[in-house]
């Protein structure tokens, strides 16, 4: 039998909605009379982590395979950052689509992550926080989806865009026409040339090395993962307002919150192991921190 179903790999962090980018892709497929499935794949389950979330789609014969797409078809990638810490053209086929949610240009991301593979870039962020007010692009991404592959029509996302997101549903729908709009497309070329970012790996105190009269404080999962790399918003500080009263300091869910080199009283986030989460800016008494998007 011939191979008729199209399979996509959806890379986004936790809070994105790649999961629904997947789901909403299915429904308009399914509407159409073509056999599809969505379904996910987690790591850590928490905000700002990598997440995965695959479809298939086809229109000729039901789908039996129920394992995670490993070549895709096609690649949708929800957050920039994602390109530097994860390969998320592995196993994409030749001639396959390589959609990227980024700031950057074309030209820009075609030199660092152009191949064999078609690809499409979106500034979906700035779309959806633009028409929707926060960074979630999932159904923004899917406009850019739909032009640079016409897997599925763009009028069959509106019902499911309606059915999930109900008094919100038009702001989704003009930020995924906006998208469908903005994206620009680039044929495949043929070689690859990508580059990975490098890290410095630092090597921090244990606790027994700490001074005394110190106060551990035990951090999250950040001493373990780079969880600098899931952020897709970083804290910055006006320290003209900063009384020190180590509110951010206590409160970081990772425990990166340091003291600021040289200047006593005052503290900073090591991004290295800042995730972005945002707790320190609510927590702190005198909107010191700002939550600035990554770029
Ligand atoms: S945003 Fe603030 S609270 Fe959250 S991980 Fe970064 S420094 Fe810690
Ligand atoms: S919580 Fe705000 S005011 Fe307090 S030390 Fe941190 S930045 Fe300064």
């Amino acid at each position: 039998m011939k191979d008729t179903t199209i399979e996509i790999r959806w890379h986004g962090r936790g809070g994105q909605g790649a999961v629904t980018s997947a789901e909403l892709i299915a429904m308009a497929a399914i509407a159409e009379g073509e056999y599809a499935q969505a379904f996910p794949s987690f790591g850590p389950e928490r905000r700002g982590a990598p997440v995965l979330a695959f479809n298939r789609i086809d229109n000729a014969n039901p789908i039996r395979a129920r394992s995670s797409v490993i070549n895709p078809d096609i690649v949708a990638v929800l957050d920039p950052g994602l390109l530097y810490i994860t390969d998320v053209v592995s196993g994409l086929k030749q001639n396959g689509t390589l959609i990227v949610n980024s700031p950057k240009s074309l030209v820009d991301i075609k030199s660092e992550f152009g191949g064999p593979w078609k690809l499409a870039v979106v500034n979906a962020t700035a779309i959806a926080r633009e028409l929707l007010g926060v960074n979630i692009v999932n159904t923004t991404m899917l406009g850019a989806v739909v032009k640079a592959t016409g897997i599925i029509k763009m009028e069959s996302l509106v019902e499911p865009i309606e059915e999930r997101f109900g008094a919100r549903a038009k702001r989704n729908i003009d930020a995924c026409a906006k998208a469908y709009k903005e994206a620009e497309i680039a044929e495949p070329v043929a070689v690859r040339a990508r580059q990975k970012r490098e890290f410095q790996v630092e090597k921090w105190p244990a606790w027994q090395e700490l001074l005394p009269g110190c106060v551990v404080i035990e951090a999250g999962s950040a001493s373990q993962y780079r969880t600098g790399d899931w952020k897709s918003q970083h804290p910055e500080s006006d320290y003209s307002k900063c009384i020190k009263c180590g509110l951010c300091y206590i409160y970081c869910p990772e425990g990166c919150i340091v003291p600021k080199l040289g200047e006593e009283g005052f503290f900073e986030a090591d991004m290295y192991y800042c995730k972005g989460c945002g707790i320190c800016a609510q927590e702190c008494p005198k909107d010191v921190i700002t939550m600035v998007e990554e770029s």
